[in-house]
């Protein structure tokens, strides 16, 4: 195996990057995560373009341009021969003496790391025909959960909470009662005929995911309310799901001691699960 360091291919057991990288001192970075299928990035405009937009609202000067970042991308996957699992890639704002105030960006470069791994996809499909468990936890991180940044601590903790108490994920709830999103996914659940997910501005991570199933939504005719909703109000839909770039569309079957509807997958999900790729950006290597 080989990863992407700052402009070379370098063994899986050799890859670093400087102990005074700021990303490993003050989580300075960003990240994204592509799912791969068939040997093809799933949704890769769309990830750069959140990608720069994380980078943006960091002032994290980056010059390298998309297409040598998909060049990067694609021979990182061909060197691990890669065809189903995911891309991983993070800036950071790059190595310097550590202080607080960024460095003068014409003098430290950003550090670029992209790491392929390959995932057996019937396991996600196992996952999701069987539905997940969520636990809720408070909400308690910053306000800036827009960005995609690698500062995720609040998230670590609240997945390890869930994975104690034999869920697969977490649901953070603010303190009036309303799921802002899960550890690693976009919240979604389904009341009458009609899906529900949050706001993308209101404390969430705009997911990509959950863009692309905007679309199948618009495409396919159904019903759609962009509104907050309670931690109640899941328990009590009809389904429930989350959407991220590794687990598609996964069926909530229960909610803390809940369980979601008769506690199976839901149909709607997983009907629209089936179709996503049919809707998503397909890019071959
Ligand atoms: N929300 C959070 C906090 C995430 O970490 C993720 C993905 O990792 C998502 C939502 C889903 O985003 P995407 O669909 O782009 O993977």
């Amino acid at each position: 195996r080989v990863v992407y360091v700052n402009g070379r291919y370098v063994p899986y057991r050799d890859a670093s990057v400087h102990v005074e990288d700021r990303g490993f001192q003050f989580a300075d970075g960003v990240y994204e995560v592509c799912e791969v299928r068939n040997g093809r990035i799933i949704d890769e405009s769309r990830h750069l373009a959140r990608m720069r937009r994380s980078l943006k609202e960091l002032s994290i000067s980056f010059p390298m341009a998309d297409a040598a970042l998909r060049l990067v991308m694609g021979e990182t996957l061909r060197r691990n021969r890669v065809r189903n699992g995911l891309v991983y890639l993070q800036v950071t704002r790059g190595a310097a003496k550590r202080e607080f105030t960024f460095p003068d960006p014409d003098a430290v470069a950003p550090t670029l790391v992209v790491i392929a791994r390959s995932v057996d996809p019937a396991i996600g499909e196992a996952v999701a025909q069987a539905g997940i468990r969520i636990v809720s936890v408070p909400e308690n991180r910053w306000a800036r959960v827009d960005i995609k940044t690698i500062g995720l601590l609040p998230n670590v903790l609240a997945k390890m909470a869930a994975k104690t108490a034999g869920a697969r994920e977490a649901w953070f709830v603010d303190r009036d009662g309303f799921v802002t999103e899960g550890g690693s996914s976009n919240a979604w659940i389904i009341v009458g005929d009609a899906l529900v997910t949050r706001h993308a501005e209101h404390g969430i991570l705009r997911g990509v995911t959950r863009t692309t199933l905007l679309d199948l939504i618009a495409i396919e005719g159904l019903r759609f309310e962009e509104r907050q909703f309670t931690i109640d109000e899941a328990k009590t839909a009809r389904e429930a799901f989350v959407t991220s770039a590794t687990t598609i569309l996964t069926p909530v079957v229960q909610i803390d001691d809940t369980p979601v509807g008769d506690g199976k997958p839901g149909d709607i999900v997983l009907r629209l699960r089936q179709r996503f790729h049919d809707i998503a950006e397909w890019r071959s290597l």
